[in-house]
Order: C-alpha cells, then sequence, then structure tokens
C-alpha cells in the first residue's frame, strides 16, 4: 500500500512556505504518494482539519509569502492528550508520514509525535530568523533579508538628505542572522545582534568622530535581542548629540513574496523529504550546508549551537571602516 503524506506548517509563518508545501505535494504525487493537507498546524491535527490534495490544490500559491495551510501555536499539542488526539485523526485517513514546516518548536512537537506513536515525522526548516544551527538557512530568511536591504535603501535617501544617523530594529531574538546580512549587503557602520558583545562607548566615540570627518550620515542595524534599543539610542544621543531617528521594521519582514533562494531551497527541502519518507526515515529534519542539501536526526539537529558567522561579522567591521 502506498503511503499517505501529511504537510503541515507551524509556529511562526515565513516565506518560502508556500512554494515548499507545493513542492511536497507535487513531488509526493510523482512518487505515487497520497498527499493532505493539515489547516493551522499541529491544532489542525488535534482538529482534525485534514484534507487530500491534488497537483491543483497547491496552484497559484509560489508566489505567495506567508502559508496557504495556515499556521498556528498549539499549547494542547504539548500535551500527552494532544498528541493522542492528532495520532488518532491521523489514522483515520491512514495517515503514515508527516511533513512538518517550520522552526525548532515545530520540530519538538514534531519529535515528541514521533517519539509517542508509529507516524514518521520528517521536518523542513521555515523561520525568517535562520536560528537552527544545523543549517546554513532556513526558508524565509533570504527574502526577510531582502526586504531589510529594501528598507535599508529608503532610510539612507533620507538620512543622507537630514544628516542623521539612523537605528533599524531588525527580527532576531536569539540569532542575529538577518541583522548580519542585512548589515554587510547594506553597508551598516554598524551591526549589533545578541552574539557578539558590544561597546557603546566605542561606538559613540566613532560616531562622533565620523561626523567631525564629516561622514553625517550613519546606519546601526539592530537585532532585537542585542539590548533595549530605545536606552541605547538615548545613550548614543546623549554621547554624541549626533541626531539619531529609530525604525522598528517588524511583521513586515515575514511577508513579501518568496525569493529565487528560498524558492530553491524550498523546492529542494522537498524533494529531500518526500526521497526520505520512501525510504521510510523518521525523526530527521533537512537542511542544507555549504550549498549541498542534508539531513540530520531531529534531536541532534536541536541540539547543535554556535552557527554565527563572526568571520562575516568581522569582515562587516571592516566593510564598515
Ligand atoms: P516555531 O516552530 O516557529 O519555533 P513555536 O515554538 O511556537 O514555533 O512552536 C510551534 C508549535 O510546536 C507550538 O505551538 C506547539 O504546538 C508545538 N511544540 C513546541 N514545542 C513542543 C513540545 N516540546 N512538545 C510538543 N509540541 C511542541
Amino acid at each position: 500500500m502506498g503511503k499517505k503524506v501529511a504537510v503541515l506548517t507551524s509556529g511562526g509563518d515565513a516565506p518560502g512556505m508556500n512554494p515548499c508545501i507545493r513542492a511536497c505535494v507535487r513531488f509526493g504525487l510523482y512518487k505515487g504518494l497520497e498527499m493532505y493537507g493539515v489547516r493551522r498546524g499541529y491544532q489542525g491535527l488535534i482538529d482534525d482539519d485534514i484534507f487530500l490534495m491534488n497537483s491543483r490544490s497547491v496552484s497559484d500559491i509560489v508566489q505567495r509569502g506567508g502559508t496557504f495551510l495556515k499556521t498556528a501555536r498549539c499549547e494542547d499539542f504539548k500535551t500527552v492528550e494532544g498528541i493522542n488526539k492528532a495520532v488518532a485523526n491521523l489514522k483515520k485517513y491512514g495517515i503514515t508520514d508527516v511533513i512538518a514546516i517550520g522552526g525548532d518548536g515545530t520540530f519538538r512537537g514534531g519529535k515528541a509525535m514521533a517519539d509517542n506513536s508509529d507516524i514518521s515525522v520528517i521536518g523542513i526548516p521555515g523561520t525568517i530568523d535562520n536560528d537552527l544551527a544545523y543549517t546554513d538557512f532556513t526558508l524565509g530568511f533570504d527574502t526577510s533579508v531582502n526586504t531589510v536591504l529594501w528598507a535599508i535603501n529608503s532610510l539612507r535617501d533620507t538620512m543622507g538628505s537630514h544628516d542623521r544617523c539612523s537605528l533599524l530594529e531588525v527580527m532576531g531574538r536569539r540569532c542575529g542572522d538577518i541583522a548580519l546580512y542585512a548589515g554587510i549587503c547594506g553597508g551598516a557602520e554598524y551591526i549589533l545582534v545578541p552574539e557578539v558583545p558590544y561597546d557603546l562607548d566605542a561606538i559613540a566615540d566613532s560616531l562622533k568622530k565620523a561626523h567631525e570627518r564629516g561622514k553625517t550620515s550613519n546606519m546601526i542595524i539592530f537585532a532585537e535581542g542585542a539590548g533595549n534599543k530605545d536606552e541605547i539610542c538615548a545613550y548614543l544621543k546623549e554621547k554624541t548629540g549626533v541626531k539619531i531617528t529609530t525604525t522598528t521594521l517588524g511583521h513586515i519582514q515575514r511577508g513579501g513574496s518568496p525569493t529565487m533562494q528560498d524558492r530553491i531551497l524550498a523546492n529542494k527541502f522537498a524533494e529531500r523529504a518526500i526521497e526520505l519518507i520512501m525510504l521510510g526515515a523518521t525523526n530527521r529534519v533537512i537542511g542544507t550546508r555549504d550549498n549541498r542539501i542534508i539531513d540530520e536526526n531531529i534531536s541532534e539537529a536541536l541540539e547543535m549551537s554556535g552557527k554565527f558567522d563572526k568571520k562575516l561579522y568581522k569582515l562587516a567591521e571592516i566593510m564598515s571602516l
């Protein structure tokens, strides 16, 4: 009997989820699998919001951000009763495998279900923060960084006209990758991230000197996990006398049409996920390392840390001198 596979998106949404759902469904059908969609992640498993999909079910979504399956956070899934209910619903359809697209929470949920049932789970990383150490990139990160770059370009126009310093807050509570990549590509003078300690007095000093040299517009990119931006801004203003305006990009970073990079990853991640299902694998997550698609045990992947690219950070510093 052919396998029956359910696809869901869970946790924070990310551009690239839609092309990935599409690729899972179409590659799965091509391999002779029966493909199902689940609305609102693990909540949909518990609520039995599960439906059969065909190739047309995923038409006209390749270019859209977000996830047409919708996503949710579901506390009930953290309980044994919740997982049992989800598994019972999957069994009604004869579903054997679940592809869960999301972040580390989604992977923990998937592992909990795989460990407590005979449902096999494969995780695909979809999160704009790029905060999963086992993979170089996650779905949504590239699109998000490009959105930040668009914002930097706009800010630069007005900063230049008014001789201002701009402090731009971007997403990244635990992981400063959005700030780092947008910072180096956008030519930011300072990049503040949770992974690297910074010296505000040194920044103030350099800002002041830059102003005295006639460099009157500067850009500070600030990852939200790097401290309190209002306090930092107030401190720098007081120390330097430089005009600093703050901008918080917020949820704009989560949307937008997925970039080429995110769509390519979406297709390749989906292809590997289906291949693993054909091989009978479970508790694995897909990723990319050194431009190759990889897969890893969920627990081992979640235990990894220390991905932050210090070399790139140093390069960004040199470029801003
Ligand atoms: P993300 O996947 O973006 O990190 P969350 O951390 O909110 O998002 O996790 C998404 C969902 O995964 C949670 O709402 C919950 O349903 C499920 N989940 C997270 N951790 C666990 C866990 N330890 N056991 C079971 N389910 C979990």
